[in-house]
């Protein structure tokens, strides 16, 4: 099976603060770490429900940055759907051939030294996918 369950949804928010207060003290989620990712310029929240899916929630550090211009355009709300996966690079190479465009060619670290790449929202009817293989 190409995709394994849902690693995390990506949740873009203005403010970790104000979001953490919703998701750990009013829905009793538990605040795993909020980690820089500095290559994709956020600040993450991690929370985690069952002991493996989780809530990212992702707060842009610069304006202009990738998370940044989501908020801008559709406010904050579900930024990207993450799916598990085994063996990533096989898949980043056959996902194109089977029409699917890439925005990570090549996969890229992501929280916790998983390895994530992003598909094309135009190519999965506008809703941003990751592949994510955990370590
Ligand atoms: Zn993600």
């Amino acid at each position: 099976m190409f995709a394994q369950r849902i690693d995390h949804i990506g949740v873009a928010v203005k403010g970790l603060d104000e979001a953490i207060k919703l998701y750990r003290d009013v829905l009793g989620m538990k605040l795993e770490g909020i980690h820089h990712v500095k290559e994709q310029k956020v600040k993450v929240a991690s929370f985690v429900m069952d002991g493996e899916t989780r809530i990212e929630l992702l707060e842009p550090t610069e304006a202009g940055s990738p998370v940044a211009r989501f908020i801008k355009k559709h406010g904050e709300g579900i930024h990207h759907i993450a799916l598990k996966v085994k063996g990533i690079e096989e898949r980043l190479e056959e996902l194109p051939k089977k029409g699917l465009r890439l925005v990570d060619k090549k996969a890229r670290v992501g929280v916790g030294g998983a390895r994530i790449a992003f598909i094309h929202p135009k190519s999965t009817g506008n809703v941003l996918l990751e592949l994510c293989e955990q370590p």
